[in-house]
């Protein structure tokens, strides 16, 4: 996938704008002596944009458009450090809504249903950028954000909502819940818009199966307007990524190159007719592949995998760098266990030890299940984990995103 003239024209456009404002990108560009970019090869050549300049820029250093046109910011949650703020023009709000819409679109969602939006409000991107589309797509939107779970299964059964939109561990917590109450036949959900953290296959299958609807994955970051810049769609072979609005690439996380279609590595995202906080080349840390050929649908929007975690998810134990998602994979391979797991990384008497809790229910044999897992995890990471095994329900659930890692190495 390379970039094409129609787009290469549109980072010429961001280009100037940057520089013309004198924002903090437009200086960098300045210094980089770039004023544009006139074949593919030169557009891969263009600096990256890392979360750290963002952070660099605080407060309000990423504007680029007049101050009078500027009509919201957002920011990122980061649990560390100086906030990002990102300023959006009216246009900016409006072009996020019409991608939001065509993501609620993609998942065959319509004006007749009535979507229960769990995210949170606030300074960051998540419930009012599903709120907007839902706005847009004319449904009826039913702004709970997080929390209270009691409350959102009474809306849920009497307002009759259609689609859930929340994270996978909230979506995961509520399917319990309903199930645990016995309410199922009272629910009339349909579908499921679920984004913000990776989840594996298994997990989504039985979010899917205990309530009966068809999920969706949706893609996005506050830097990038938020969620709502790609979604799967029927056919579930990859979310497809809006590249009207965006131009995507899948590079080398250490080497900075872009990859053949079909690798995995790192996505980087340029924003082609952001006005407020236009990135070029930012680096999301998120680890996906482009799937090559075409969709089913015949959608022509390029599509990419399922997330497969972060960069630095890295976690390097006992001189082994292991990725969750690999643990992940080795635990599908068992349908005795649930999708819910702890890993607690401790340094103990000199040595890096690993720690993998799983659960599953009382009719299998602890023991023997902890030896068939260690073993299975050896040959795919080098190392043996030390198992242990717990009932279903024991591992704590989440209203937001369930914590699996935990590193008590450098408490
Ligand atoms: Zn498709």
């Amino acid at each position: 996938m390379k970039i094409t003239e129609s787009q290469l024209a549109l980072v010429n456009d961001r280009i100037r704008a940057l520089i013309a404002s004198n924002s903090f990108y437009g200086k960098k560009l300045e210094e980089a002596g770039i004023t544009e970019v006139k074949t593919a090869e030169d557009f891969e050549k263009l600096p990256f944009s890392e979360k750290k300049d963002l952070r660099d820029a605080y407060p309000l250093g990423l504007m680029t458009a007049p101050e009078e046109e500027i009509v919201r910011i957002h920011s990122s949650s980061g649990t560390t450090g100086t906030p990002v703020i990102i300023p959006y023009t009216q246009k900016d709000v409006d072009d996020w809504g019409e991608m939001f819409k065509r993501c609620y679109e993609t998942a065959g969602i319509t004006n007749k249903d009535r979507i229960q939006i769990t995210p949170g409000y606030g300074l960051w991107t998540a419930g009012i950028g599903f709120q907007n589309g839902c706005e847009k797509l004319g449904a009826m939107a039913i702004p709970m954000g997080p929390g209270n779970t009691d409350k959102q299964l009474e809306m849920m059964v009497n307002l009759e909502s259609s689609v859930i939109c929340s994270t996978s561990s909230y979506a995961l917590l509520l399917a319990e819940e309903i199930e645990k109450r016995g309410i199922k036949d009272k629910i009339k959900l349909k579908k499921g818009v679920i984004g913000s953290e990776r989840w594996s296959e298994k997990m989504r299958n039985s979010i899917a199966e205990k309530l009966g609807i068809e999920l969706y994955d949706i893609y996005g970051l506050t830097e990038i307007y938020g969620p709502g810049i790609g979604i799967n769609c029927e056919h579930n072979t990859g979310m497809h990524i809006w590249d009207d609005y965006l131009y995507l690439e899948i590079i080398d996380p250490v080497t900075g190159k872009n990859v053949p279609d079909g690798e995995e590595g790192e996505i980087v995202i340029t924003t082609l007719v952001k006005e407020g906080a236009p990135l070029i080349r930012y680096r999301t840390h998120d680890l996906s592949r482009i799937i090559p050929g075409e969709c089913p649908c015949g959608r022509k929007y390029p599509r990419i995998d399922t997330i497969k975690g972060r960069t630095d998810d890295m976690m390097k134990i006992k001189g082994v760098n292991v990725f969750p998602s690999q643990i992940e994979e080795v635990l599908g391979q068992f349908p005795e266990i649930s999708s819910e797991y702890q890993i607690r990384i401790s340094h103990l008497d000199g040595k890096d030890t690993m720690r993998i809790y799983v659960e599953t229910n009382g009719s299998v044999d602890f023991e023997n299940l902890s030896k068939r897992i260690a073993e299975k995890v050896k040959s795919r990471i080098g190392f043996t984990p030390i198992v242990k095994v717990v009932e279903n329900g024991v591992l704590p659930r989440s209203m937001k995103k369930t914590a699996r890692v935990i590193d008590e190495r450098f408490d």
